[in-house]
């Protein structure tokens, strides 16, 4: 029997198959058997299931590396209808790490992982603080313990050091620091010796740069060379998250100076969602008034509270800051320009930054996690737009704006990041990000002449369109651009466990 005769479980007929690691681009059946990619060919295949692709591109499913809603069941179902078949949380990370993956065990849509959560390992050793679903970073806002201010003694920082270990141990996939957080807290020294234990494992790190700003003395580009010079100088790779909002202006010039890093051997990979404004929470460092002016030249009224969707005031800053720390704001911060060079720039890779969606209650959802409930209704879930819409957004880029080749944006989506992750530590990642034999059947089908976001600042929740189906490891999360309900094929990206 040939391998033509073979009945495979899934066949996606006739679309234009995008392997951005080979660069085969063309028309071609593909037949997906056991949750792999088990042939790509021109002649007819017989399957249990077809799917027409025809006019289609059948890309590597999207692979999103920083998801804060990877755990959350309403984020991660729209950021599958935005293509995303593996979302994971690599910069606040989790904490602790078993809890984390234990927590999304046979019940996650997409495929998920995280990196070893370091601030809130700081704020487990400052204070008491526990959590039951291991999205610490999410919980912490409220805490009282100063893991954003204090300095760890020696006999603080050996305690932090020990509990990173332990997550790596646990199969966390790197160390996660975003310093951007804690900039008065964490030394260069602090944020050295936990990265020092990422080289140590073969992993990488991965930073909110220490500096959101154009002007000297705490200049963007300082805050990404200090995280690139930590991490190389211990063998560990790293992972700049969201640097356009850290560099503005010169997002080019440090696109340039990663491409000749990488030259020279050094493993790092930039990271932009495409948006001009970020979302965080009221106390972030960066946007205390001090920072966010004088570093960013934004105004209170840049920053919008979420809840009443109403720009701040010197006076409501002021008392929302104290009474609710940790509300989620969205803020200003690069021009469209940069934003659109920093997305363009052809090694530079994609992260939603997704943030846990929130109703006006603040409710929280079945498991005590902090969002809505997996059936919310969309005008009810308050959020970022970039939480629905980052990858259909830009792909809606290069075909109103020309801003790059189709397979430049693929490779963004799915290839880069798994590329650096297989360089530092996490050898599952050879089986995804690629149309090709033996990998990974992960899958995302879209319409490069209608496929688009549909998020707002104003409605953040609207799903993408023109993603008619969507695979994770062979079995169909969206059928006919709708989410199938009750079906769990995500699998956890985890280093090996080697403590319990
Ligand atoms: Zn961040």
């Amino acid at each position: 029997m040939t391998k033509q005769n073979e009945l495979y479980d899934i066949v996606i007929n006739g679309g234009r198959v995008m392997d951005p690691e080979s660069g085969l681009d063309a028309v071609r059946n593909v037949g997906v058997k056991d949750g792999q990619i088990a042939i790509i060919t021109e002649e007819a295949l017989d399957g249990n299931e077809t799917i027409d692709a025809a006019g289609h591109v059948v890309a590597p499913g999207f692979i999103d590396g920083h998801s804060h809603s990877a755990n959350d069941a309403f984020g991660v179902k729209k950021g599958i209808l935005d293509g995303r078949t593996t979302q994971m949380d690599l910069e606040a990370g989790a904490w602790p790490v078993d809890v984390w993956y234990d927590r999304l065990e046979g019940r996650a849509q997409a495929n998920y992982g995280a990196s070893v959560g370091h601030l809130p390992i700081r704020d487990v050793v400052f204070s008491d603080i526990t959590t039951t679903t291991g999205n610490l970073f999410l919980e912490m806002w409220k805490s009282k313990s100063q893991w954003s201010v204090h300095q760890a003694s020696p006999e603080e920082l050996e305690q932090i050091l020990e509990l990173i270990e332990q997550g790596i141990r646990q199969g966390g996939l790197g160390v996660g620091t975003p310093i951007g957080y804690a900039t008065s807290g964490l030394t260069a020294y602090e944020v050295n010796q936990a990265w020092r234990l990422a080289g140590k494992h073969g992993l990488f790190a991965t930073v909110h740069g220490r500096f959101s700003s154009l002007s000297l003395p705490t200049e963007g580009i300082l805050g990404t060379l200090e995280a690139i010079a930590s991490a190389n100088m211990h063998g560990a790779g790293i992972l700049v998250h969201h640097y356009q909002a850290q560099v503005l202006s010169a997002v080019e010039d440090v696109a340039r100076m990663v491409d000749q890093a990488r030259e020279s051997g050094v493993k790092v990979l930039l990271e932009m969602y495409p948006y001009t404004f970020g979302s965080s929470v009221m106390m972030a460092d960066y946007l205390h008034p001090e920072n966010y002016q004088n570093n960013m030249g934004h105004t209170y009224g840049d920053i919008t509270l979420v809840k009443t969707m109403q720009p701040l005031t010197k006076e409501t800053y002021e008392e929302e800051v104290k009474k609710e720390p940790g509300a989620t704001i969205l803020f200003e911060h690069c021009t469209e320009k940069d934003m659109v060079k920093a997305m363009a720039w052809p090694s530079v890779c994609l992260g939603s930054d997704a943030v846990p969606y929130i109703d006006g209650e603040g409710s929280k959802d079945a498991e005590g996690g902090m969002t809505v409930p997996y059936g919310c209704p969309d005008d009810e879930a308050h959020g970022h737009p970039r939480n629905a819409g980052t990858y259909a957004k830009v792909f809606r880029y290069v075909r109103e704006q020309k801003v790059m080749p189709l397979m430049t944006a693929v490779a963004k989506s799915s290839y880069l990041l798994c590329k650096f992750m297989e360089e530092c530590g996490v050898p599952q990642m050879a089986a995804k990000g690629r149309m090709q034999v033996g990998a990974d059947a992960d899958i995302t089908i879209f319409d490069s002449d209608t496929i688009t976001d549909n998020s707002t600042r104003e409605n953040g929740s609207l799903a993408s369109s023109g993603i008619p189906h969507v695979i994770v490891n062979g079995v169909p999360v969206v059928k006919d651009s709708k989410i199938v309900e009750g079906v769990y094929p995500g699998k956890p990206i985890r280093r090996p466990v080697t403590e319990v």
